[in-house]
């Protein structure tokens, strides 16, 4: 199974532009997918950030159906691989300072739904073969609600590619008021309930729920949760009357970025034979956060977007008790004030133990995953989370909530799998601190008394396969399904 023809639609691309795991996936699946022969190009939006560093960047189109004439279509490569890149250029949307879906002041552009119908346009141009390129895909995979209007536009036309809809994170909809819809000039036949409204609004993301040909998320587990109205977001209903359309296909890890044998972000290299150089790195992140520099004291690690969503108030709701148990804490991330502030006060309260950086740093990232002997990732949900993964691989034993790519990557050190030898990481069931707390002390403890089985959870973790070979034939698979299903109602 080869030689598909696939058009990759996202808002994010490592290393053009990334906010979390989409742009992680984004710059590395269609990679995996070239790589078994398919002829696959990339399309996203021509940020400022983007423009500056994608490679041998040129005009690819000046014309496409149904799109305005101030809008361009640029051609370059993806940096530091083969892969095609298509980014659409409407400067008045994208040329600007800041993110892809935020200003600089951390507020949502005011204009995300033009921003985003804009492109769903080129991209149905594309699609079409409408764009000048002589080049029509078999495959449109669509990522999240930013590309959520593709598939609804495409549905009417007979001689469309297949579409696939992945969801990376259901909590976010693209919601905007019913007015949009005129405004867009959207087809009337995607207004209504089987369309694109949802509570009298207009839903980006329920045009890849309803329209695309196969769903699929990015984790088993999710895709089963999903389904139900605790992790739903009210398309719990859709999703279970698309049941047969949907599948979870965990994400996979991109080694060329994220190994700790020759991460170029890291002074000292370690696999899971040698394991000396991540003692290294923990002195090394312990100097750099100011931290006292002891090498037998515990030292855990948080990543990630400081928003509910990561558990980041169970964290700090047990901060006490875990500086009781002379810990280290070390956190990088932005996100909602509230919590900055408060770990940035608790930072204030034990200096010598917990070191906080509100900010995006590729490099501290990567630090954090190789100094630290514990990865913290008590989600309420978790679509799939590579942040975990990354920690599996570097030595760093997650501890982390049951639930969606969690529970499928990380095997909890019960009694059980310590003896069938599979133990990686601390599970708990409940996103209450009262449960987080009693994980971190079997973590710590074990830390502590057993350093043996210590380092067989380690290297257990690390030597796991996480490459996205066996994903990447898995949305093979996935791209076949849906063109044998395209068009016909599920
Ligand atoms: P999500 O997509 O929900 O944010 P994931 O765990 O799937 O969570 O992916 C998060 C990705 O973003 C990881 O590559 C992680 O290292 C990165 N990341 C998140 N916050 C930061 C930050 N503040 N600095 C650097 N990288 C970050």
């Amino acid at each position: 199974m080869a030689n598909n023809k696939i058009l990759f639609v996202t808002s994010e691309a490592y290393p053009l532009i990334k906010t979390g795991g989409l742009g992680d996936v984004a710059g590395s699946l269609p990679v995996a997918l070239k790589a078994q022969r398919n002829d696959i190009r990339i399309i996203m939006p021509a940020y400022r950030d983007a423009m500056r560093k994608a490679e041998k960047l040129g005009f690819a189109s000046f014309h496409m159906e149904g799109v305005p004439e101030t809008v361009r279509l640029l051609e370059g490569r993806l940096p530091g691989t083969t892969v095609k890149l298509l980014l659409v250029d409407s400067p008045v949307h994208f040329d600007r300072p800041g993110g892809p879906y935020a200003a600089p002041d951390g507020h949502d552009w005011g204009d995300n739904a033009e921003r985003f119908a804009t492109f769903a346009r080129v991209v149905s141009a594309v699609a079409l073969n409408k764009a000048g390129l002589d080049w029509q895909p078999d495959i449109v995979h669509c990522n999240d609600w930013q590309s959520g209007l593709v598939p609804a536009l495409l549905s009417q036309h007979p001689n469309r590619p297949a579409t696939i809809f992945t969801i990376h994170n259901l909590a976010y909809h693209g919601h905007f008021d019913s007015s949009k819809f005129q405004s867009l000039h959207l087809p009337h036949f995607l207004w209504g309930m089987q369309g694109l409204e949802f509570h009298h609004g207009l839903s980006f993301i329920k045009g890849g729920l309803v329209f695309a040909d196969m769903i699929n998320t990015v984790s088993p587990t999710y895709a089963e949760e999903i389904r139900t109205p605790h992790f739903g977001y009210g398309l719990d209903g859709l999703l279970n009357h698309r049941a047969d359309r949907l599948v979870g296909i965990l994400n996979g890890v991109d080694y060329k970025q994220w190994n700790p044998a020759n991460d170029l972000y890291l002074k000292h290299h370690f696999d899971s034979h040698k394991l000396d150089g991540k003692a290294k790195n923990k002195d090394e992140l312990q100097k750099q956060f100011g931290l006292s520099q002891q090498a037998d004291t515990p030292l855990l690690g948080l990543v990630g977007r400081l928003v509910e969503q990561k558990g980041i108030d169970l964290v700090l709701d047990i901060i006490p008790q875990l500086m009781e148990l002379d810990v280290q804490l070390v956190v990088l991330g932005t996100g909602a004030k509230t919590f900055q502030a408060k770990l940035e006060a608790a930072a204030a309260k034990y200096p010598q133990q917990i070191a906080v950086h509100i900010g995006f740093s590729e490099a501290m990232a990567h630090q954090i995953e190789a100094g630290a002997d514990m990865f913290l990732m008590p989600s309420r949900f978790e679509p799939c989370g590579l942040n975990q993964i990354y920690s599996l691989c570097y030595g760093t034993v997650p501890i982390v909530r049951h639930t969606g790519g969690l529970a499928d990557t990380v095997i909890d050190a019960n009694e059980e799998n310590i003896k069938l030898g599979q133990a990686s990481g601390f599970h708990f069931e409940h996103a209450s601190a009262h449960e987080l707390l009693p994980a971190c002390q079997r973590a710590i403890s074990t830390y502590r008394q057993q350093p043996k089985l210590w380092k067989k959870i380690i290297t257990t973790g690390m030597k796991q396969d996480f490459s996205w070979k066996q994903s990447a034939k898995h949305y093979l698979e996935l791209y076949q399904t849906a063109q044998q299903l395209r068009g016909k109602h599920s």
